[in-house]
């Protein structure tokens, strides 16, 4: 990198903002997506909107493409620099900024934990809904970014429903503040866009999110099952009868196994074929109605074992379960690939047998842990990366199992967004205009593609589309 620009963006973020050794950039070559790696020739860490400003327009007039980055927690690729440039990570900005309890809503940073944002809000009797299971690691930001999901949002909704206002520093370094939380917004809705737009629009440094208040009564059931079929059956019938539990969670046996088997241990039966976790909350009345419902459903569906988590110290530890389970298929192999898909819920059982035939087909090891009632299926792939013929055979069934779930009327992603990984099948599920329009959106945002270059668009549509169409053929005149 040109020493002179060098030395201005490290008088703007200081010592500590500016990574430029080799060994230290390294961990910013990927996300939690690891067959894509390179390393960035720059990771710059500024304090405030400001600095970022100031960064991102220098970057823009050297013309240097910017890959925002939380935590780095992505499953898909997001914040992984294929193309080079500088990685602009906000882990200097993890402020709570304002809580209005009266409004219910709070203004933070970007870098902001997920889970410190309701551990910030619980004295006053408010939480932020979306809980994606990386919650203790993974940042508002990047939540923004790729639209999360997580298990309560089956009741609360994703992320896009939690996002209230935001202040964006554009990739030519203007700051477009829509950070007033506006009770009925009016015009385009800018915000709604950018949610889930995975970087490539700019770099959020401030949101504003709503909160909700905390549940007068929770309850937290662990239903066990002779196999992974009834417990599939049993929430598309529990969908069904239009029942309202807050998060319906589905373990299988060897996912129930590796997490027994590590720090994250639940209690859950080792045996069991698979588990259903399953949460109610609302008034004392509501919830008492809504399990007994859903307990005589579990019953028809052949439970084997229900267990009530009896407090909080109980329930928190069927939630550790859940939500340590990647982190617990370390214990199968050294590498993960989770794959992240949406099915319509009365396809759940045919569709997660259908992904073990396919990576059993190619001698792969799969298991899942998923958001059952979103339909938002995880066939999870335990392999070692150091073994390419394997690496192969991964990506292989990951295509074939997204391809079959867009096939039953499902979707590519239910929460991971696309990134670097689904990109190429972008067009099973869009026509070329709507590609095409995409595109414009993005042009709009970002001129120069700078933002986050190589993500989403599949390459062809993107090759294709920058080629200025052929002049028509006008007649010769004699
Ligand atoms: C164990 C584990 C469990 C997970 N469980 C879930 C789950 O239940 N639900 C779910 O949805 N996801 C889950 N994920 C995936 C991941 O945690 C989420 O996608 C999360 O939102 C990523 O946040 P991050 O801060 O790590 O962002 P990063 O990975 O750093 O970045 C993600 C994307 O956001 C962009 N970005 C980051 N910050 C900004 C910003 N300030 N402005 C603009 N763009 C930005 C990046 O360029 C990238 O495209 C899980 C991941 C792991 C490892």
């Amino acid at each position: 990198m040109d020493a002179a620009l060098l030395a201005a963006l490290g008088a703007i973020v200081g010592d500590d903002g500016l990574i430029g050794d080799a060994v230290r950039r390294k961990p910013y070559e990927c996300d939690g997506l690891t067959f894509h790696k390179r390393a960035p020739d720059l990771v710059l860490l500024p304090e405030n909107t400001e600095q970022t400003v100031h960064c991102m327009r220098l970057l823009c007039e050297a013309g240097v493409p910017v890959v925002p980055r939380g935590a780095g927690t992505g499953l898909a690729g997001g914040a992984t620099p294929l193309e080079g440039g500088v990685v602009v990570g906000t882990a200097r900005m993890r402020r709570v900024l304002e809580v209005d309890v009266v409004d219910r809503f709070a203004r933070v940073e970007a870098g902001l934990v997920n889970l410190d944002l309701s551990r910030a809000c619980a004295t006053h009797g408010l939480f932020y809904a979306p809980d994606p299971s990386s919650q203790m690691a993974c940042t508002i930001g990047g939540n923004v970014a790729n639209n999360s999901g997580g298990p309560h949002c089956f009741k609360y909704g994703a992320t896009t429903r939690h996002i209230l206002g935001l202040k964006i520093v554009t990739p030519e370094g203007e700051v477009l503040d829509l950070s007033e939380p506006e009770v009925d917004p009016t015009g385009y809705d800018l915000v709604g866009l950018f949610v889930g737009s995975e970087g490539m629009f700019g770099l959020a440094t401030e949101i504003t999110t709503r909160l909700v208040p905390l549940p007068e009564v929770t309850e937290t059931l662990l239903a066990v099952f002779p196999s992974l079929e009834a417990c599939c059956d049993s929430v598309t019938e529990i969908i069904a009868a239009r029942l309202e539990p807050s998060a319906i969670e589905i373990l299988d046996r060897m996912t129930i196994q590796a997490v027994e088997a590590s720090v994250y241990a639940a209690g859950y039966p080792e045996q069991a074929e698979a588990v259903l976790l399953l949460e109610s909350e609302g008034s004392a009345a509501e919830v008492g109605e809504n399990v007994a419902d859903m307990r005589a459903i579990l019953v028809r569906h052949g439970v084997l074992e229900e267990r009530r988590a009896r407090d909080e110290h109980e329930r928190a530890r069927l939630w550790a379960g859940r939500k340590g389970a990647f982190g617990a298929m370390g214990r199968i192999a050294p590498d993960l690939y989770v794959a992240d898909v949406v099915v319509p819920r009365t396809k759940l059982r045919e569709l997660v047998l259908a992904s073990t035939r396919i990576a059993h087909a190619r001698g792969l090891t799969i298991s899942n842990v998923f958001h059952a009632g979103d339909g938002n299926l995880h066939p999870n792939i335990s392999y070692d990366r150091r073994d390419a013929d394997e690496v192969e055979r991964v990506l292989d069934a990951g295509r074939e199992i997204m391809k079959l779930c867009v096939a039953a009327g499902g979707s590519l992603s239910g929460e991971h967004g696309i990134g670097l990984e689904k990109r190429e099948e972008m067009e099973l599920v869009f026509d070329p205009p709507s590609l095409e329009r995409m595109l414009r959106v993005r042009s709009a945002w970002d001129r120069d593609g700078r933002m986050n270059p190589g993500k989403l668009i599949p390459v062809r549509v993107c090759m294709e589309l920058r080629t200025p169409p052929p002049a028509p053929i006008s007649k010769a005149r004699g």
